[in-house]
């Protein structure tokens, strides 16, 4: 396998990079240092896509680099990059890494269960390449030659379609769980088949990312059911074992074909809506994965006498909670999950001036998308939402006759 592929032998070009990602290149090349776009900006590019963003692989150390930009902060303590600022744009700027040794404890540590605590050694182009997580992550591109450097084969992966691990793939896991999200979040949005052997270990170490800080979590998750793939994600999720340890309240009663109906057309609604542009939030996808949940738990409360409306609350508090030592959910989405949820009781109640002063309700909008949702999953009986289809396209005087007509 070539490991290095010249210019006429690929379809990259400089055209396609971003200016601010061509400068950061220039100006480290200029100051003696070798500088290469990898990554998801190279990929994506052989791949005929739109990179979101380039990040830039040199030789030059943080504290070297850093001269170079004025403006530039280092950032990560786990992993220290430089933020080149160019313009208003930022160029994330990562050293080589290189391989761990004996006596290097400040730079690079491990805990027990082999996951990487701190990765600050540094290398060269090769061991840097064989660190990153997949093959189809490890190509390089400079305007140096205009080459692109594939020390792990990645060329041939993207040719084949498949995400490979690089190195054994469970060592690599244990170094870094998230991979195993990573993998699929990749496969999912490219398109790709996971290769064997790195689908393999999936399953059996999936409960390794409890021991992901939930915050890293729910980062994750908006990359993974926010991209725009998410309904293939959760495919894939389901398939590799990886779902119940993200949502397992949701899991629990995905036998329930109108919780697993809800789960996916709110992923393919939050797609769709990605497709067209149109703003999404997590708040309202966190609604619907835990809304079955709330439901049976709101049910079990009532139950027991509590009245409906406290016993929602109830209900929500309780399953938010559990949600929360899984992935986080920061209170800028909670709150608003939690009016979508209320509303769902609100919704119904349309005497008097009620229905007007509802449709003016901040969260009205996606709590009438969530009640549409829960109407074609087939959860509820068809008709509430058509009816505030209509209101919402009547004038003032229609308004109050479908009000009266209510009576
Ligand atoms: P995206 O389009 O989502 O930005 P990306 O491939 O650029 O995809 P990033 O998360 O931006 O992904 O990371 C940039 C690169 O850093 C990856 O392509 C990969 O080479 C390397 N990388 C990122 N996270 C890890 C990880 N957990 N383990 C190993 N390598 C990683
Ligand atoms: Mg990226």
């Amino acid at each position: 396998l070539p490991r290095i592929v010249a210019r006429s032998d690929h379809s990259l070009s400089r055209r396609n990079i971003s200016r601010a990602a061509l400068t950061v290149m220039k100006r480290l090349q200029d100051g003696g240092f070798q500088a290469y776009i990898v990554g998801g900006g190279v990929r994506d590019l052989l791949l005929g896509g739109h990179p979101k963003d380039f990040d830039v692989a040199t030789d030059a150390t943080p504290e070297e680099a850093k001269k170079l930009f004025r403006g530039s902060r280092i950032v990560g303590r786990r992993f220290r990059i430089l933020h080149a600022r160019i313009g208003r744009e930022i160029i994330e700027v990562t050293t080589f890494r290189g391989h761990h040794s004996e006596g290097e404890e400040h730079e690079a540590r491990q805990s027990e269960h082999g996951m990487l605590l701190r990765d600050n050694v540094y290398g060269d182009l090769e061991s840097d390449a064989v660190r990153r997580d997949f093959t189809v992550n490890a190509l390089y591109y400079t305007t140096d030659g205009f080459e692109i450097h594939d020390y792990t084969g990645g060329m041939r992966d993207i040719e084949q379609r498949q995400i490979r691990m690089i190195g054994d793939p469970a060592t690599r896991y244990k170094e870094d769980p998230v991979r195993m999200l990573r993998a699929v979040r990749f496969a999912a949005k490219l398109d790709f088949d996971i290769e064997e052997k790195t689908a393999a270990p999936l399953g059996e170490l999936a409960p390794l990312l409890r021991n992901i800080a939930p915050a890293r979590l729910f980062d994750e998750v908006l990359k993974l059911l926010m991209s725009g793939h998410g309904e293939r994600t959760f495919e894939l999720m389901e398939r590799y074992h990886l779902w119940h340890h993200l949502f397992p309240d949701n899991a629990a009663l995905l036998e329930q074909p109108e919780a697993r109906e809800l789960t996916r057309l709110a992923l393919r609604n939050t797609d769709q809506r990605i497709r067209n542009d149109k703003r999404v939030t997590p708040a309202f996808l966190y609604a619907a994965l835990l809304w079955p949940a709330v439901r049976a738990e709101q049910e079990r409360v009532a139950g027991a006498g509590t009245p409906p409306i406290p016993a929602l609350a109830q209900a929500a508090q309780k399953v938010t909670g559990s949600q929360l030592a899984h992935t986080a959910i920061p209170k800028r989405f909670s709150i608003p999950m939690r009016e979508i949820w209320d509303l769902q009781l609100r919704l119904p109640q349309r005497g008097g001036n009620r229905a007007q002063r509802l449709s003016e309700h901040t969260r009205f909008r996606a709590a009438y998308d969530f009640l549409l949702l829960r109407e074609e999953c087939g959860e509820i009986q068809p008709g509430l939402g058509q009816w505030w289809t209509e209101f919402q396209q009547a004038d003032g005087e229609e308004r109050q006759q479908m009000v009266r007509k209510l009576q």
